[in-house]
């Protein structure tokens, strides 16, 4: 009754709730800024209790950058919304959306530099779940002032972090508002990421036509991707003929590439702007309208590798 607003409660309801559910009472008085239920990747891997944990994870985490913004310590979003032609929209018009949004966030040419931080730059608030929750996908919900990302826990997998960061990005841009929880927007924002992190007209030329591997590894360490998005790009883009690309996948699968990939890239890329607001005395003081334990945690799985 509370949360459809049928009923109100009283100071000292209030107050055992807030130490039932361990928050601070001022937290339930805080404007709730909505939106929708943010990109998933798969609605039947994820259960519905993992994705409303994970979800009001992203909330607190807004709520905080809304502190930091107020404190001057966190820009608004400068994502552009450049909204796709609709679902069935494909290659050649993503790979020209990533090229004006690569442009916009200022990367003229060549490997992103650091994906994590390029999106903190610009507004976004990026944070990674806490070890030890369910196995939730990265996703992202899009606030208009500061977008959400959401990462997975650390895997160790910094190809895979900076894809998945790429990924929502796309939806930001992409998909925003407006359209969600269809298959063809997961692939919309995979090919987006693709495009944004290894632009067609640069990387064409530089792929192998065949199964060169070591082509592939040095590859791999310039632009920051898995081998697994490389062959994928090659084939997708035409370079290397789907009998190669065949040929490639079951070798990698053989020997235990797609579980675990040569040429590790070193530590994911970690978020970095609301862990340093945290840590300020005006951090510290928004914390206190705010569940603690749960800004700790996110704050733990962002520090610790
Ligand atoms: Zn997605």
């Amino acid at each position: 009754m509370f949360e459809s607003g049928a009923a109100r409660p009283g100071a000292d309801t209030l107050s055992t709730l807030g130490s039932a559910l361990n928050v601070p009472t001022a937290f339930f008085v805080r404007p709730l800024t909505e939106t929708h239920e943010g990109f998933f990747r798969s609605l039947r891997r994820t259960g519905v209790t993992d994705r409303r944990r994970a979800r009001a994870t992203a909330y607190v985490a807004h709520d905080l950058a809304l502190h930091a913004a107020a404190a001057g310590r966190f820009p608004a979003s400068a994502v552009p919304s450049i909204q796709v032609s609709g679902l069935e929209a494909g290659g050649d018009e993503i790979e020209h959306i990533a090229g004006r949004v690569r442009t916009a966030l200022g990367i003229l040419s060549g490997p992103v530099p650091d994906v994590v931080q390029l999106l903190e730059d610009h507004g976004v608030v990026v944070i990674r779940l806490p070890l030890g929750t369910a196995d939730v996908d990265a996703f992202s919900l899009p606030f208009p002032d500061h977008p959400v990302v959401v990462l997975g826990a650390d895997k160790n997998d910094r190809a895979r972090s900076r894809f998945d960061a790429a990924h929502e990005l796309g939806h930001l841009v992409m998909h925003g508002e407006h359209i969600w929880g269809m298959p063809e927007v997961e692939k919309q924002a995979h090919m987006f990421a693709a495009a944004f992190l290894m632009p067609a007209h640069e990387i064409h030329p530089q792929l192998p036509q065949t199964v060169d591997w070591s082509r592939f590894f040095d590859l791999k360490r310039h632009w920051q991707v898995s081998l697994a998005a490389l062959l994928r790009r090659a084939k997708d883009l035409g370079r290397m003929p789907e009998a190669a690309y065949l040929t490639a996948i079951k070798t990698a699968s053989a020997r235990g590439w797609r579980r675990l990939e040569p040429v590790p890239l070193g530590r994911p890329e970690q978020p970095r702007r609301l862990l340093a607001y945290i840590g300020t005395p005006a951090g510290r003081k928004a914390q206190m309208e705010l569940p603690r334990n749960i800004i700790a945690a996110v704050a733990d799985a962002t520090t610790v590798a």
